[in-house]
């Protein structure tokens, strides 16, 4: 008898885990609040871009599922910074210029993954039918249909892949002693574009392609992405509100597109020129939130357990989010696989595992905003980095920076935080020794011309 899960969203994760358990024979139903995308040959929503590294990468090779995004991605070796004057400088992500994070769209990810889980006889998918309960006595999630039909399922396992605003979860911040966290970004984000210099395939892009471009403005950033018809998505991030004494552009402040227009030439003059779509833009999308979400346990009733956004909703500076959803997939299988007859003690597994690599990578991604929006406009930025690439290429083994390690590694997070700090603690130290080294030197020197002096007089 085959075992049997439901996953509830089919986002990115929910679809790649459909995947994994219909590879492994396992009798799966899906079921997704939106319609099916593949009849209308793209997801609903905006479409944003994602950065896909290391992590991601591996999740997909082991799902056989990596080469599109490999052929069609766009390699982004470096970030590219924008000084407000309009000079640029390449920052290289590595030392290693064969690593870069790559640029895919989310929508064309989820669609594949949809795909590759529905190419399964043993995985069913629901469209239009949203969680709205789920009944531990009997191991059993209730869904929603759009007509007001209801649905009750049970299976082996129940996976709650429904994304920041978890439903799933919503049912277990009702339980005795479940923790959560929710905090909210004082910045919200913004979609714009830079259109191809020329329309057509292959068409020229405006900037650089193979770079990732930051525009630091202390209190807030614009980046932006390539795609692969020539275009860039940019996405602003501007704080919600103005804090008193404060200059920065904020959402509360620069609230329509002729507004925009002229911030713009003011802040982001070399981007403007290639823009033309900025005001009507600016106007027609929404300002959308971003939280971090931290919650324990992820796994309860010895079936329904927690898996992406769901689980840990993260800031998207460090451009993790979907490539930590799809550990939390690699990790989950491979504790069902330890245990095939126990999946109570699979959940446990996972949950343990990974939450503490989901806090890390949480706080990361906090930090990052900060070094991406205020610390890569200064020059000791461009400095360190020159330090650790230097260091990296002279100890390969011994030094690997933090974002080589977040980025291009399947170190768990965790354990990269912490050997980023001890490197950063010993080069503290080395540079104080070589800094009591040198002053000595020059003590001892100082001292021998003084009495040479002191001789000759
Ligand atoms: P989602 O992809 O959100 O999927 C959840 C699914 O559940 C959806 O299909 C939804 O319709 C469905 N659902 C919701 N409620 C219900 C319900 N009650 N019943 C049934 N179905 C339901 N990550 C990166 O790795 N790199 C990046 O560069 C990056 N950039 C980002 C930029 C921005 C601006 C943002 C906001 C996020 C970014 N992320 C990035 C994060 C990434 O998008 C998410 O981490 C990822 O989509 C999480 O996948 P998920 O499957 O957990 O959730």
């Amino acid at each position: 008898m085959p075992r049997s899960a439901i996953i509830i969203g089919a986002g990115l994760g929910g679809s790649l885990l459909a995947h994994f358990l219909g590879q492994r024979g396992w009798d799966v139903r899906v079921f997704e609040r939106r319609s099916d995308p593949r009849a209308r040959g793209q997801l609903g929503g905006r479409s944003i871009n994602l950065a896909i590294s290391a992590r991601g990468l591996h999740a997909l090779e082991r799902a056989g599922l990596a080469d599109d995004v490999k052929t069609h991605g766009i390699r982004m070796p470096g970030r590219m910074l924008h000084s407000v004057a309009g000079q640029t400088a390449f920052v290289p992500y590595s030392a290693d210029p064969n690593r870069a994070i790559v640029s895919f769209s989310r929508s064309a990810l989820n669609m594949m993954l949809l795909r590759a889980a529905a190419a399964h006889p043993n995985v069913r998918m629901t469209f239009e039918h949203r969680c709205v309960g789920l009944d531990e006595k009997n191991g059993t999630a209730v869904f929603e249909g759009t007509d007001g039909t209801r649905v009750e399922e049970s299976a082996d396992l129940v996976v709650g892949a429904d994304g920041a605003f978890s439903a799933v979860r919503t049912h277990m911040e009702r339980r005795e002693r479940f923790e959560y966290s929710q905090s909210s970004l004082a910045h919200g984000y913004k979609e714009l574009s830079i259109p191809p210099v020329t329309a057509g395939p292959h068409a020229p892009f405006a900037m650089d392609p193979k770079a990732l471009h930051i525009w630091p403005r202390g209190g807030s950033m614009m980046i932006a992405l390539p795609n692969p018809d020539g275009s860039f998505t940019c996405t602003l991030f501007w704080p919600f509100d103005a804090v008193p004494g404060r200059d920065d552009a904020t959402f509360a402040t620069v609230r329509d597109g002729q507004a925009a227009l002229e911030r713009f030439r003011r802040d982001y003059p070399d981007a403007l020129p290639l823009m033309p779509e900025l005001a009507a833009e600016f106007d027609r999308n929404p300002v959308g939130t971003m939280v971090t979400i931290r919650c324990w346990p992820w796994a309860f009733g010895g079936r329904f357990a927690l898996l992406g956004d769901a689980a840990h909703a993260i800031v998207p500076f460090y451009g993790q989010g979907a490539n930590a959803s799809f550990e939390d997939c690699e990790c989950l299988v491979d504790a069902l696989e330890r245990h095939p007859a126990d999946v109570a003690h699979a959940l446990d597994e996972y949950q343990r595992e990974r939450k503490p690599n989901a806090d890390a990578i949480a706080d990361m991604a906090m930090a990052n905003f900060v070094e991406m929006r205020d610390g890569t406009a200064r020059l000791s930025f461009k400095w360190k980095k020159k330090l650790d690439h230097f260091l990296n290429r002279l100890m390969p083994e011994a030094y690997v920076p933090l974002y080589d390690l977040v980025s291009f590694t399947t170190v768990p997070y965790a354990a990269a935080r912490e050997r980023a700090r001890r490197q950063d603690r010993t080069v503290r130290k080395a540079a104080v020794a070589v800094a009591i080294v040198a002053a000595a030197g020059v003590g001892i020197g100082l001292y021998v011309a003084a009495r040479g002096l002191m001789s000759e007089g």
